[in-house]
């Protein structure tokens, strides 16, 4: 239904929640709302406004007692960081992690030559993962085939690993996601990746 911009308490936008999760924040006060002018409100101030407002483009939630705007953007108080990256598992950053070389023989390779290779073999139950997942040139993923390594008497370089790189943090936002007027300027004011797939 709708969605809140969280800000961290410097202002960066760090992630996109629901609605209920951002009351919840807010009344536990953990958070504050923001508005695009800067001005920001407690749960207290933000229930009294919302009492005089009759048009409001994200709702309102009604209680027996009172009304109160679904907020669009809030300001966390106490979290200043932001939040762990995380890496996706794609061909592309399996290769990079493993620096385009093979884990059974050490060789660099072209793209074109390597392979994705699970260590424990899909068959036996091995999982399609950073754990179980390493990079190959194809003499060595022949050489394997579907045995482990032990069975195949080779051994690893390297020991599967998830990357633990440090970039940019970059906001991501669901398919079909309506990112609000009201989010354009903190949302312009860092580096952000809109996930499209
Ligand atoms: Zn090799």
């Amino acid at each position: 239904m709708s969605d809140v911009l969280v800000l961290n308490k410097k202002f960066y936008a760090i992630q996109i929640t629901t609605w209920q999760k951002a009351l919840s924040l807010l009344y536990i006060d953990h958070a504050n709302v923001i508005d695009e002018e800067y001005n920001i409100y407690s749960f207290s101030d933000w229930r009294d406004i919302s009492q005089h407002i009759s048009a409001h483009s994200s709702g309102f939630i009604h209680t027996p007692s009172f009304k109160i705007a679904i907020p669009e953007i809030i300001l966390l108080k106490f979290y200043d960081e932001l939040p762990p990256m995380d890496i996706k598992f794609t061909r592309k950053n399996i290769y990079e992690h493993y620096k385009h070389k093979c884990c059974y023989c050490g060789k660099k390779k072209s793209t074109s030559e390597l392979n994705l290779e699970h260590v424990l073999p899909v068959s036996r139950g091995g999982a399609t993962d950073w754990l179980n997942v390493v990079v190959s040139c194809i003499p060595c993923n022949l050489k394997k085939a579907n045995r482990t390594p032990v069975e195949a008497g080779m051994k690893l370089l390297v020991k599967p690993s998830k990357p633990d790189w440090q970039g940019p943090f970059a906001l991501s936002f669901k398919t079909g996601m309506r990112i609000k007027a009201s989010w354009q300027k903190f949302i312009d004011n860092v580096y952000w990746n809109s996930e499209l797939e």
